[in-house]
């Protein structure tokens, strides 16, 4: 089977872009299988006419709206690897090896939740990455931000923040790092508290979040805590060996989103830090319009069209 494009994964920048090509008349394959970023949340926020819409829903509505275009297909299987170049890829689709011209790279992050006891069942429910997304729903509640080292540039400006949602904000260092004297002034200047003990568990009623216990036993009140857990990119994406940026994020370029590697490209979280369901949905109508610029100027060139 050949294809114009396959599009590796089927969250809002692989749906996007599947919508986007599909409307221009391509031949699209969109694949997804595995583990999805916001798999824990209940709802999307932020994205408008969608806000308060459940994942899956999500998903369901973008799948419903591509059948209308039949030049596109959906499957619900993994891409585990691909040889050739620009113009003749061969693609391993689950058992199968399928051609495409272009390759659209959608594959998401995958997130390392910190080995906290009690924070894997409450990501997604209590603990979050982004207050545009889930703050609203918790405001005037206390709130605490798990702080890492590697995030230090930017523990000031991010637990100040949260005050914009609540006067209860208190920065978590775990014991893992020394905060500079100046920065400890300005959080405590906008009224954030800073808590220097290594944390012990999360305290929880069902999905409801109370308190961070800490090693001495104290409990500091919590009811959302937000948190950046280191990410990785899928084994597809080292394997390709596309070029990286010094955070782990896919280069691209900004125009046509194309990779190091002539002829793929990649939209969506696994490109940046901005990371969002309407920013992925963004880049994937980005790439789709670049790949198909770039097709159709091939087959214009080869007297094809
Ligand atoms: C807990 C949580 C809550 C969030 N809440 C919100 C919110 O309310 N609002 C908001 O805007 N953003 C939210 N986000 C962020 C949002 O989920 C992401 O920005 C968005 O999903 C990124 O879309 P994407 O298409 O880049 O990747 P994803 O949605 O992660 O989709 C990538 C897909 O690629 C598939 N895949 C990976 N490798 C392969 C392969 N080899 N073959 C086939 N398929 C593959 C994966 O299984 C996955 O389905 C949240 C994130 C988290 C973690």
């Amino acid at each position: 089977m050949s294809y114009d494009v396959i599009i590796v994964g089927g969250g809002p920048a692989g749906l996007s872009a599947a919508l986007a090509l599909g409307r221009a008349r391509k031949r699209v394959l969109l694949c997804d299988a595995g583990p999805r970023r916001n798999a824990a949340a209940v709802h999307i926020h932020n994205f408008v006419t969608r806000d308060g819409t459940p994942p899956d829903e999500f998903r369901a509505v973008g799948r419903e709206q591509l059948v209308a275009y039949p030049k596109v297909e959906v499957r619900d299987a993994p891409v585990g690897g691909l040889t050739g170049s620009s113009g003749a890829f061969q693609v391993a689709v689950g058992e199968e090896i399928v051609e495409a011209r272009r390759v659209l790279l959608c594959t998401g992050m995958i997130d390392e939740l910190p080995a906290i006891d009690g924070l894997r069942e409450l990501w997604g429910h209590a603990v979050f990455q982004c207050p545009y997304c889930h703050g609203w729903e918790v405001q005037d509640r206390p709130w605490g931000y798990l702080a890492r080292a590697a995030d230090l540039a930017h523990l000031v400006p991010f637990a100040i923040l949260l005050r914009a949602w609540t006067r209860d904000v208190v920065a978590f260092t775990g014991g893992a790092f020394e905060v500079p004297e100046d920065s400890l002034e300005r959080l405590r200047a906008a009224g954030v508290r800073i808590e220097t003990a290594p944390l012990a568990r999360l305290v929880a009623d069902g999905q409801q979040l109370q308190a961070v216990e800490l090693t001495d036993g104290a409990r500091v009140p919590c009811e959302a805590l937000f948190a950046h857990p280191p990410q990785r990119q899928v084994g597809l994406v080292r394997a390709l060996g596309v070029g990286l940026d010094d955070d782990g994020f896919v280069r691209v370029d900004p125009m046509t989103r194309e990779t190091s590697v002539a002829g793929i490209y990649a939209s969506g979280d696994l490109t940046t830090r901005m990371q969002g369901a309407i920013f992925a949905a963004a880049a994937g109508v980005q790439a789709a319009a670049a790949i198909n610029g770039a097709l159709t100027m091939e087959l214009a060139s080869s007297g094809a069209l």
